[in-house]
């Protein structure tokens, strides 16, 4: 049976009678994100390893960079873990907006990065300070680019495969990522050519990268902890149901709660429509909304009398 199948009865007001069994799916996705985590966890150590024993600022920004991504993964795995538990009295819509409250701590790790990376840049360029061991600095910075593409080459392998948007999104990110270690790369290679102040510039431009993340991932998280939700869903499903014979006009709500879609139906039928008559047009429209919107898991149905 499906793992979340116990949370979603409990918490859905009525049944939705087909369910997509992304299980498998999901365990690949698991593990094509913890075999990423892994790898930039490794590139990110030894980038800032080196970073501190060089004084390059924009390989301090790459590393701070590369491992508050890892810190993402974790804490979205953490909150994935969590948000499976089944409801309670206590908690009667399950455990799924810790996956929500994971994601401000998310921002919270990124903004600090970007905040002591955009520090650390200032001072250097302010100060003039100088830059050592370049040539540990530009071996730092090509694991980074490397670590970076291997792990977008694999999330993008694994994303196509299993159809994943979300993988191929952080695909996106992690050739974006190898670009940023290319940036710290170039101002490594400024230094070397006679110009230390490459690599403060560098670390801004770094850090700019570290902004860009720290932006998309907040409008999600506050998208998502206002209630936000794609207005396509909420048509689509006011069409299915209205496409219902005994049904004379439908309004539908949608919003997230972590990975769970929850719908709301209020659907105005004929004021002599039985109780028996208005569950089956729900059960009916449960199987449409189904059909039309499998990532909806819960839905509760509403009838009114016109
Ligand atoms: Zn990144």
């Amino acid at each position: 049976m499906h793992q979340t199948s116990g949370l979603r009865e409990s918490a859905a007001a009525f049944p939705l009678p087909t369910v997509v069994d992304d299980a498998a799916e999901r365990r690949h996705a698991n593990r094509a994100v913890g075999w990423s985590a892994a790898g930039l966890a490794v590139t990110g150590l030894l980038e800032l390893a080196v970073a501190l024993v060089s004084g390059s600022v924009g390989l301090l920004g790459d590393a701070l960079h590369n491992l508050s991504d890892v810190s993402t993964s974790l804490v979205v795995f953490l909150g994935f873990r969590i948000s499976r538990r089944a409801a309670t009295e206590r908690y009667p819509y399950g455990y799924d907006r810790a996956e929500d409250l994971a994601g401000v701590g998310i921002a919270v790790v990124i903004w600090a990065s970007a905040v002591l990376a955009g520090i650390e840049s200032v001072h250097k360029l302010l100060e003039h300070g100088t830059t050592s061991h370049v040539g540990w600095g530009i071996a730092g910075a090509a694991i980074g680019i490397a670590g970076n593409q291997v792990v977008a080459r694999y999330k993008l392998r694994v994303g196509r495969r299993i159809n994943s948007a979300t993988l191929i999104a952080d695909a996106k990110h992690s050739w974006l990522d190898a670009l940023s270690s290319a940036g710290a790369l170039l101002g490594l290679i400024g230094v070397l050519a006679g110009a230390p102040w490459a690599d403060p510039v560098a670390g801004l431009v770094v850090t700019l990268f570290i902004c860009h993340v720290g932006w998309e991932v907040t409008s999600d998280v506050t998208h998502r902890l206002m209630d936000g939700v794609d207005p396509d869903i909420v048509t689509s499903a006011e069409d299915a149901v209205m496409r219902i014979d005994g049904v004379r006009h439908a309004h539908a709500r949608a919003r997230w709660t972590g990975r769970t879609l929850r719908l709301e139906i209020e659907a105005w039928l004929d004021a002599t429509t039985t109780v028996a008559a208005s569950d089956a047009l729900g059960r009916n429209a449960a199987d449409r909304i189904a059909h039309d919107l499998p990532e909806v898991r819960s839905l509760t149905w509403i009838a009114r009398a016109v």
